[in-house]
């Protein structure tokens, strides 16, 4: 008699809603294997007989080859003694979930290459059909309700299955096994265009009538996957001022998105790394640099040199944007919201708040459950950093490998996520917002009860940031009071320190250097820290340089305006407000006076040691801007100035705990009155904050002996100043470590908070 052996296999991670079932059919018919495989409420189980050979190849493949959208976390293997023969067949069987387990759900993820040529494919049922997707591609995270991830826990439940579907959904050998979201024009959702009172419901009219609506200038919401869009033509100037005045956002880059790589590259410079990350299965918005034929208008991205672009990621964006003539070959796709309020999802809520701003709607009737924005990534170094991750990557969770009860992590206030972790996990949000306003807010907390409910999390822990004015730090002090938990309070720098030390996976007993740069968090003294070199690990910091404080004249005022800061910068210096100089002569002689006073009298000017406005400052003593509508915008345009081979640089002084800038802004002041290039001053400014970073970096290294330096804050977002400092600090033996799978900005504050918290609680008890 051949030999048979048996193994038994259990699989976590995300495995369920992905094909996992099917492929391990597929893989035991092949391999002539019996058995069974089925779902558990914490991953999959799979028993196998047969050839030891033929199970080893099983085994192997499995591992090295599972479906697209699966991931696994763990991969346990059990020998079973003595099979004979104990199974007919290889099948699939049903499991009993349990009630307080949980698996992680499947991202969104876009139209896979098999279902877009299904799209394409006149003699395919689902020809030309916006809802086509299966196991490999589509709406996940979006729709689901509840787990276990079945139809009626999804916004799929209104739409009962025909019996083609139906088939299809209980073949193990198709495509479509079990694939919750399926549905055909017989049985699925349909779209729906509607302008002026006018409604069609018809597929095909409806596109047609909302590719006339762009094609005439019109702006056009169109719902999505995890949200609606403000859609307009690209290249027509009047169509993006309308959009852009509608909107209310003054300056901020607005995405866009064209049908193929190759009327991208009209525009855009792309490199292989970044046409693979465009093309990859998430389909980011990714930033690229603009090539210098680019005809597309400037008011897309004022004062950018780069423009985000995406691909289709959902069959109704294909059917929208297939090349036709007439029709432009690129969309605006900005967020469907007014500035500052979170994106519209429900259809209702969009009507209201998206009428004013649209002519047209094309809509449809599968509901949105959780909205998702766009990702937005670029490439730095050859390597894919998030500037936003959201769609196609929230809520796959991050390992967490810290043994404690479940925290909840509450983010800090400018692009808030947060993060709850149970087990080996961290589930780090979608994208939240500003945390600045009531729609936000209630965002943040349906989005926490989802992710509770979804996840089986009831937090023991709550911590969160120490600025006591964040609606996150509120709404965790309400919370752990009236839960009676316990709550732990997290300095933002420490924080950003913690997230990157996470994410590259240091463990807890690794002290580092940490250069945390951004441009505002709540310090230990109350004053509003930024510029810090901590010493720490998770559970405690020193800080042991910091910039030397200056006012913000006016608060938000002054972060709103650079050259308030350009102002108080001098005066800190004791240097003369030069009446030449453009931050200065922008002002009346009234209210530089009143500026004056106000640093003087210390009225409403908090201290700082800010990193991120010192950039701001810089931007705007060389004229380059004033007066800002997001974050960021004054230094972002500081570096698009800079001349990329300039290699000289200024000097910072430290002495003591203190970094001083002073002979540094002596230097540019000097320079601009001698009448050096903007962009060399730029060039070489940037170059002296890569030089303090090594020289502090030394200095710590030479009383510690410490070799591992992290970055973190928003002030790395700077492409220039990141790639100088990393080269600088690595040519002299330190070893550097960055975000890569959270941004570098606010975003990752919430993990950093929870590996905090989790390390605090572990030494207390
Ligand atoms: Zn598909
Ligand atoms: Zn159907
Ligand atoms: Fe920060």
């Amino acid at each position: 008699m051949a030999e048979i052996s048996g193994l038994s296999i259990h699989v976590r991670g995300i495995v369920q809603g992905v094909g996992f079932r099917p492929h391990v059919y597929q893989l035991a018919v092949k391999n002539n294997l019996t058995g069974w495989v089925r779902n558990t409420s914490n991953g999959v189980e799979i028993e196998i007989a047969g050839n030891p050979e033929a199970i080893k190849a099983f085994s192997s493949e499995l591992r090295k080859f599972p479906p697209p959208l699966a991931r696994i976390d763990e991969y346990k293997e059990r020998e079973i003694k003595d099979v004979i023969n104990a199974y007919a067949k290889f099948e699939i069987i049903e499991s009993e979930p349990n009630s307080s387990q949980f698996i992680p759900v499947s991202p969104d993820m876009s139209i896979c290459p098999d279902c877009l040529n299904e799209l394409f494919d006149p003699t395919n049922r689902r020809f030309r059909y916006p809802f086509i997707n299966c196991t490999n591609c589509g709406p996940r995270f979006s729709l689901i309700k509840d787990i276990p991830y079945d139809r009626p826990f999804t916004t799929m439940a209104d739409f009962p299955m025909c019996p083609s579907c139906r088939e299809e959904y209980e073949n193990p050998g198709d495509r479509r096994f079990h694939a919750q979201p399926i549905a055909c024009p017989e049985c699925g959702p349909h779209i729906i265009f509607k302008s002026h009172g006018k409604t069609i419901h018809h597929n095909e009219d409806a596109l047609q009538a909302a590719k006339d609506a762009l094609i005439n200038g019109q702006i056009v919401a169109i719902k999505g996957l995890g949200g609606y869009h403000l859609a307009c033509d690209a290249t027509n100037h009047k169509a993006v001022d309308t959009l852009r005045q509608r909107k209310r956002r003054v300056d901020k880059p607005f995405a866009l998105m064209s049908f193929s790589v190759e009327t991208i590259q009209k525009y855009c410079l792309i490199s292989p790394e970044e046409r693979s990350l465009l093309e990859s299965r998430q389909k980011p918005i990714v930033l690229l640099n603009k090539s210098s034929s680019c005809s597309l208008p400037d008011q897309l991205a004022p004062g950018q040199n780069s423009l985000g672009f995406m691909l289709p990621y959902t069959p109704l964006h294909y059917l929208l944007l297939e090349p036709l003539s007439g029709f432009p070959d690129t969309l605006v796709m900005t967020s469907g919201n007014l500035s500052e309020e979170p994106i519209a999802f429900d259809d209702l809520d969009a009507e209201n708040r998206l009428s004013g701003l649209a002519d047209a709607f094309l809509t449809h009737n599968r509901g949105i459950y959780m909205r998702v924005d766009d990702s937005v990534k670029r490439v730095v170094n050859k390597k894919a950093v998030f500037t936003r991750r959201s769609r196609g990557y929230a809520p796959d969770p991050f390992p967490f490998p810290f043994q404690t009860m479940p925290i909840f992590a509450a983010g800090a206030e400018l692009k808030n996520h947060f993060t709850l972790t149970r087990d080996k996990y961290a589930f780090h949000s979608h994208y939240i917002g500003d945390l600045e306003n009531f729609e936000t807010l209630q965002s943040y907390e349906q989005a926490i009860e989802h992710f509770e409910r979804l996840f089986r999390i009831k937090p023991e822990v709550f911590a969160c940031d120490l600025h006591p004015d964040y609606l996150s730090t509120r709404y965790s002090e309400d919370r752990s009071h009236k839960e009676n938990k316990q709550l732990i309070q997290i300095q933002h720098h420490h924080a950003h320190m913690a997230a990157c030390m996470l994410e590259n996976g240091l463990p807890a007993d690794e002290v580092v250097i940490g250069l945390t740069f951004d441009g505002t968090g709540y310090g230990l003294d109350s004053s509003i820290w930024g510029g810090e070199i901590l010493i720490g690990d998770y559970s405690g910091f020193y800080r042991r340089f910091h910039l030397r404080y200056f006012p913000l004249p006016g608060g938000d005022t002054a972060v709103r305006n650079p050259a308030r800061i350009a102002l108080s910068i001098l005066q800190t210096c004791n240097m003369d407000w030069d009446p030449t100089l453009p931050s200065v002569s922008q002002f009346s002689s009234k209210e530089l006076h009143i500026i004056k006073n106000q640093i003087n009298q210390k009225i409403n000017s908090p201290l700082t040691s800010s990193m991120g406005r010192i950039f701001d400052a810089v931007s705007s003593m060389l004229g380059i801007r004033q007066t800002v509508t997001y974050e960021g915008q004054a230094a972002i345009e500081l570096e698009n100035h800079a001349s990329v081979d300039e290699t000289g640089s200024y000097e910072f002084i430290v002495s003591g705990d203190i970094i001083d800038y002073q002979p540094v802004i002596e230097s540019i002041l000097q320079e601009i009155l001698k009448g050096v290039p903007a962009g060399v001053i730029s060039a070489r400014f940037h170059n002296t904050v890569s030089n303090l970073c090594l020289s502090v970096a030394n200095n710590i290294s030479r009383d510690t002996s410490l070799r591992t330096v992290v970055l973190s804050g928003g002030v790395w977002q700077n492409t220039l100043l990141l790639t100088k400092t990393i080269k600088l600090l690595e040519s002299n033996g330190f070893k550097v470590l960055t975000h890569q799978k959270v941004p570098t900005n606010d975003a990752c504050i919430s993990l950093g908070q929870a590996a905090i918290a989790a390390n605090i609680i572990k030494k207390e008890t």
